[in-house]
């Protein structure tokens, strides 16, 4: 199959990729958090071909795209006050809202579960997509399951060439990280997954926020979990990930007394200098946490070569965007992180 990538938001790229998600084929889509891999997201069949298209565990379910917040009640049943008001604050967002689902949305799209997770994102031609083809569109990220997510249409063309017949790109993604995800299901709102949305604007709304242990911890990979795709590995580069913690001098000093050739530094920019016989590589800026978020998926997929042998990687620290960073990049090395404080 020949894989197209049409660029810009010109009226017939909107109706060639509504057309194609009409007739149940895969179209990968730009949004402001990450590429998406889209399909007819009530359509059985043309959801299987993400599962088979990105080797994605069947247990793990997708989010369904919507074109406009009001369209969440075409999926969602008694949805509570609170779904409203996130809605008003923050769609179109990079917030993914579970809620109970309706039977009309098919078992394989929710993983067996009798909830939905829907978001409407800020992407304009996107929004247009859904809009035109006139279905809700299922859109886990674009990588193959267990890679860094992808960014741009190029990351989604390296992962899948040949075996999609469109993406449709968008510029790269203004957020970098997948969605926040709070689950609206349970007495309390929990949150499943930080992203673009920080708990600190979710509790502003809700009053009330508890953190899932998946975004803090490990989870064991035969654990039953709330939000099932997070117990599987993510976002990992091929080599080795450690996290070294604390001041710039103490980690600069860690890791000059580690360093072996053939490994890598993933840093901030403001650290390039320190690191220079060290391979560095920058994802952002430390100061302007935005950029880090933005960088991160680009730079892991750059260092995603078996030949590179120890990766050392730099994370941001605090709450709002750098959560979701710390969580991604905990994720990427297996919580395995060194505090250069304590060891020399
Ligand atoms: P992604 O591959 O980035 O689109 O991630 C989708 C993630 O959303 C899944 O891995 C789950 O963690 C979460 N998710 C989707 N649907 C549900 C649901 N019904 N209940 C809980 N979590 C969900
Ligand atoms: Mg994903």
């Amino acid at each position: 199959m020949q894989t197209r990538i049409l660029s810009g938001d010109s009226e017939i790229n909107i109706l060639l990729a509504a057309l194609h998600l009409t007739a149940g084929e895969l179209v990968a889509l730009p949004t402001e958090t990450v590429y998406g891999l889209g399909a007819n997201g009530l359509d059985p069949e043309a959801v299987a071909k993400i599962f088979e298209v990105k080797g994605r565990p069947q247990d793990n379910p997708l989010i369904l795209h919507i074109a406009d917040p009001e369209q969440m009640e075409l999926v969602c049943e008694n949805i509570p006050k609170s779904a409203y008001q996130l809605a008003a604050a923050f769609w179109p967002g990079p917030l993914t809202m579970v809620l109970p689902a309706q039977d009309r949305v098919p078992l394989s799209t929710r993983a067996g579960l009798p909830t939905v997770a829907v978001r409407c994102p800020d992407c304009d031609i996107t929004r247009q997509i859904i809009r035109h083809a006139g279905v809700p569109v299922a859109a886990p990220s674009a990588n193959i399951s267990g890679k860094p997510s992808t960014t741009t249409a190029q990351h989604v063309y390296d992962d899948h060439a040949g075996k999609i017949p469109l993406i449709i790109d968008g510029g790269p993604c203004r957020v970098g990280v997948e969605s926040t995800i709070v689950d609206l299901t349970a007495d309390r709102p929990r949150l499943l997954r930080p992203g673009g949305i920080t708990p600190e604007q979710l509790e502003t709304v809700l009053g009330d926020l508890v953190i899932d242990k998946a975004v803090t911890a490990q989870i064991d990979k035969d654990a039953v979990v709330k939000a099932p795709g997070m117990k599987y590995k993510h976002y990992a580069p091929q080599s080795e990930v450690v996290i070294v913690s604390g001041s710039r001098e103490k980690a600069a000093a860690y890791i000059h007394a580690h360093y072996a050739k053939g490994e890598r530094v993933l840093c901030f920019e403001e650290e390039l200098t320190l690191y220079q016989d060290c391979d560095p590589l920058a994802y952002g800026k430390e100061a302007d946490v935005a950029t880090l978020s933005a960088g991160l998926f680009a730079a892991l997929r750059e260092l995603d070569d078996p030949s590179i042998t120890k990766i050392y990687a730099r994370c941001p620290v605090g709450g709002g965007v750098a959560y979701a960073v710390q969580n991604r990049l905990k994720k990427a090395a297996a919580f395995h992180i060194i505090d250069a404080e304590v060891e020399a």
